[in-house]
């Protein structure tokens, strides 16, 4: 039956940036479908925890600028869990400033987190799923920018486009091992990431004109994205990047 293949009753997933926006959203929605979910973030995790069902979060503290985050979250998960069949690699940074100002700092940070940390995190949910020999989903939350070029973001965007790159990389090498590798590109969500955009009435205006859809998004938009590449409904689906953006790329 369909609605069968959506079920994630019985699947451990383990999601970064898990303590607000996007990533609460998509721990939210795999947990409705019948996950347990291990989530990580920086600071805590009490709110996420507090929406979800009953014993179905696991929180774990670690900071993905820092050597060796993977391998504690990973060990964490494994500790609570047992086994991973899911990945959600969500947790990002961005910072904003003109080509000739921007820092190496700013370019460092960046890509650490958003591109070098998901790699490895990766890596080693791959290198369990395949021992496990039951295959696995590693979803990668990339952006618009993985599409076009954005400004006053470089790192940024250097780094999403390195997402849908890789996407396809591990896409191709994780199939024969049972394991799908895709990413999801949101569109412009209300989340702390756009605070700064939706401050700015000119920037906050124009965007908000150009998006077919009418309106921002929200975390819950990328609910039936995620539970779909997470689960035995896209067994047959690996490599690509789904924009959830309201039609911002169609237009
Ligand atoms: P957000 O509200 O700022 O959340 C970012 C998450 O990443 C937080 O949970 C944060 O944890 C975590 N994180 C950041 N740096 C970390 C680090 N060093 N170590 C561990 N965790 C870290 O942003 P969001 O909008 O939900 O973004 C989630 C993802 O969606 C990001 O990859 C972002 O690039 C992408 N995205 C967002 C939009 C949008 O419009 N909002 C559009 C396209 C793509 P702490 O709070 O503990 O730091």
């Amino acid at each position: 039956m369909i609605l069968e293949k959506f079920d994630l009753s019985g699947k451990i997933a383990l999601v970064t940036g898990a303590n607000t926006g996007l990533g609460q959203g998509m721990c939210l929605a795999l947990a409705q479908a019948g996950a347990r979910v291990a989530g990580a973030a920086r600071r805590g995790c009490e709110e996420t925890a507090a929406l979800m069902p009953p014993g179905s979060f696991h929180a774990i503290l670690a900071d993905l600028l820092g050597p060796g985050a993977h391998e504690t979250i990973l060990a964490e998960a494994l500790a609570r869990y047992g086994r991973i069949d899911i990945l959600v690699n969500n947790a990002g940074i961005i910072r904003r400033d003109d080509i000739a100002d921007f820092t190496e700092r700013d370019w460092d940070d960046v890509m650490q987190v958003n591109l070098k940390a998901l790699f490895l995190l990766s890596q080693a949910a791959a290198r369990q799923m395949i021992a496990q020999q039951s295959g696995g989903k590693i979803i990668n939350i990339a952006s618009l920018l993985s599409f076009q070029g954005g400004i006053r973001v470089p790192s940024y965007a250097a780094s999403k486009s390195g997402v849908r790159g890789l996407t396809m990389e591990m896409a191709n090498e994780l199939a024969p091992h049972g394991i799908q590798v895709n990413a999801i590109a949101p569109g412009y969500m209300v989340t702390n990431n756009t605070e700064l955009l939706r401050a700015d009435p000119v920037r906050s205006r124009q965007i908000l004109e150009r998006i077919p859809a009418g309106r921002w998004g929200n975390p819950g938009d990328l609910a039936g994205a995620c539970v779909f590449l997470a689960s035995a409904a896209s067994d047959y689906v690996t490599g690509i990047t789904l924009p959830v953006d309201g039609g911002w790329l169609a237009r």
